[in-house]
């Protein structure tokens, strides 16, 4: 439990209180401040405090617009405990589209971060260091690349009790087994004793309604299991995946699937066909495995090799 006031850059946030604190980050090359804008949102109640993170890649656009229309619909602010939310963590990338800062650097490959170090890793010591320490849970926000969907999914590490937990009262369709990355956001709070999920919806630069509303229910069932809110949409019976490997083309072509985003495939099923643009050769792309077709690229032009579908299934 947090004591009454919770401390950050010498302000104090008291019970009940909403407020932004802006942390100072570093200048763009045109000498404008970026400052990183932290929002609280303090329950009357004293209680958990779970912080939420949108855009820590820049160009993954689905988990700002989940946190913002948790804000605009009056669903961010708990009976008991709090919520820190940054929309948007990599302001470098977002303001460019891209998934990393202006060096190419990810983010979330630069944690715990260094005070001296690169961009990337400025940002990762700063949440490490001001944001984290304040918190008990996290929900982490992303998306697939370019043209490459996620089916709304939780992934977390299944052998960590507490994740496993979380991930099954966010209760999202499918609960993804990852291990956790080195460097990554998730890795770094962990070793800090928080546990932090990450929920992947839709893809880069794209709106994906779907992914959007199953963040936020998934988020306010989670506030709900953590006895933050007194009610919560209902939930799914997910699925939980314990493992999964992407399906490869095995030629260059034209890569038409007949299958979507989300279905069950069974071993052998037809997942779609690889063409040559002539109408001559026409491949079909099938099943390895029984699972779920948890991800899924949507680029028409393939290479051999070119991950065409991420199929999520139970070892049996
Ligand atoms: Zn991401």
């Amino acid at each position: 439990m947090m004591p009454e006031h919770i401390k950050i850059q010498n302000q104090k946030i008291g019970l009940g209180e909403q407020r932004a604190i802006y942390l100072n980050i570093a200048r763009l090359p045109t000498y404008t401040s970026i400052d990183l804008p932290v929002h609280f949102y303090r329950g009357e109640k004293d209680g958990p405090v779970l912080l939420l993170t949108g855009g820590l890649h820049g160009d993954e656009i689905n988990g700002i617009e989940i946190i913002r229309r948790m804000i605009v619909n009056n669903k961010i602010t708990p009976k008991r405990g709090t919520v820190i939310a940054i929309p948007l963590v990599n302001i470098y990338g977002f303001i460019q589209n891209v998934r990393g800062v202006p060096d190419g650097k990810d983010i979330n490959r630069s944690f715990p971060g260094v005070k001296t170090g690169s961009l990337a890793r400025i940002l990762a010591y700063t949440l490490m260091n001001q944001v984290v320490p304040l918190i008990d849970y996290g929900i982490d926000f992303h998306t697939g690349g370019s043209n490459r969907s996620n089916y709304p999914q939780v992934r977390c590490d299944l052998s960590i009790d507490k994740n496993k937990e979380l991930a099954e009262a966010f209760a999202s369709p499918f609960i993804v087994q990852s291990k956790l990355l080195d460097k990554s956001f998730r890795k770094a709070a962990h070793k800090k004793g928080k546990h932090i999920l990450v929920y992947e919806a839709g893809e880069s630069m794209r709106y994906d309604d779907e992914g959007i509303n199953e963040g936020i229910q998934g988020t306010l069932r989670l506030m709900h299991y953590l006895d933050m809110v007194d009610e919560a949409p209902d939930p799914h019976e997910p699925e939980t995946l314990t493992k999964s490997s992407w399906i490869r083309a095995h030629y260059a072509g034209l890569f038409q699937q007949s299958i979507k985003l989300g279905q069950a495939v069974r071993r052998n099923q037809l997942l779609g066909y690889i063409t040559d643009p002539f109408g001559n050769e026409q491949f079909k792309v099938k099943a390895n495995r029984a699972g779920y077709v948890i991800g899924l690229n949507y680029t028409p032009v393939v290479h051999k090799g070119d991950a065409l579908m991420h199929i999520g299934y139970n070892k049996s």
